[in-house]
């Protein structure tokens, strides 16, 4: 049986550039894409361009490299109250940068619709569908839906009322965000499923955008997959607002290495992780966590003289994966637990 495909859409360069201390050049985001388009990242999420300069001439300076099958999506609210989609700067700008991908977040929580946009629940309706299929003519929509498991919680008629919105004027991705990262993923397979066959007679997939404050955002993404997401959005390291996103290294190694019948990268090998990892802690001038599952240095240290002694007779003893299978490698540390292995 061929392996189910699951996309990767790589937001370090938008949601991880809203972590605490970190602050990407024009230069560094460049560099950063072409690295991702390298090991055969399928989305990478360059900005919003709307925001600043910077996402500005990044979508412009994007073009002139060749990313073999990597897009390159630009990021946007959905229209302003009251105006035309084709009137507003926002969606103006989303069309400027000439992206093949338009991501399109809205608001799915009615209490968001009311409170945050202060405008009737009709009316986001509205914003959403128009935006969509404004955008649509310029390019492939992937409508984000924010902060859809809490909506759903609060109000699941309008939360799955809000994707049909989307779906109906041409979007073609549905990205489920767990916004605050609050959930649980047995919750997530649940509300997912549901969604899925809400929108059944709509041709659309589903994609996955989780949090980690719960420190669940990768073990999330996971459910969202079982659950028929096709497509998980998160940040290189997890880094990103907060407590950050799901960490695309986790979730990449775990599908590919773990879960039976799934298959990233469309066939690049994953033994870059270790070195993008270190890449992306450099270039964003953070500090390596050293244990980092799969690509952290202590990932496969070991340093108890027993452990020691087993790994050097038979690595699975106490190593769950073989290390060179992300790039990393076994270390194995001398102190005064080591045993006469080490
Ligand atoms: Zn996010």
């Amino acid at each position: 049986m061929n392996a189910k495909q699951i996309l990767i859409y790589d937001t370090t360069l938008r949601d991880g550039s809203q972590g605490e201390g970190v602050s990407f050049s024009l230069q560094d985001k460049l560099n950063i894409a072409r690295r991702l388009a390298e090991i055969g990242i399928d989305f990478i999420e360059g900005g919003y361009p709307l925001s600043n300069e910077k996402d500005v001439a990044f979508f412009r300076e994007i073009r002139k490299h060749d990313l073999g099958h990597t897009k390159v999506c630009a990021f946007g609210m959905t229209r302003r109250k009251s105006m035309k989609a084709e009137d507003d700067p926002g969606m103006q700008a989303l069309v400027a940068a000439q992206t093949p991908i338009i991501t399109l977040v809205g608001k799915t929580w009615d209490y968001h619709a009311t409170e945050v946009l202060r405008v009737t629940l009709d009316e986001n309706v509205q914003m959403i569908g128009e935006s969509a299929a404004f955008l649509a003519k310029h390019a492939e929509v992937i409508y984000d839906a924010e902060h859809f498991f809490d909506g759903f919680t609060a109000n699941p008629k309008y939360a799955i009322e809000t994707l049909r919105s989307a779906a109906s004027a041409g979007a073609t991705w549905m990205s489920l965000c767990d916004t605050n990262g609050g959930t649980l993923p047995e919750r997530i397979a649940e509300v997912t499923d549901h969604a899925k066959q809400a929108l059944s007679d709509y041709d659309v997939q589903f994609g996955i955008h989780c949090h980690n404050d719960s420190e669940l955002a990768v073990a999330n993404s996971l459910a969202a997959v079982d659950a028929g997401a096709t497509q998980v959005q998160g940040t290189i390291n997890g880094i990103g607002e907060r407590c950050g996103n799901a960490d695309l290294i986790s979730v990449m190694a775990n599908l590919a290495l773990k879960k039976q019948g799934y298959a990233v990268l469309s066939g690049h090998s994953l033994q870059s992780l270790t070195e993008l990892s270190r890449f992306v802690y450099e270039t964003a001038n953070l500090q390596w966590r050293n244990g980092q599952p799969f690509v952290g240095q202590s990932a496969f240290a070991h340093k108890g003289g027993m452990h020691v002694h087993a790994i050097n007779k038979a690595s699975k003893t106490y190593e769950h994966i073989d290390p060179s299978l992300v790039g990393n490698e076994r270390r194995i540390l001398v102190s005064e637990l080591s045993g006469r292995s080490n």
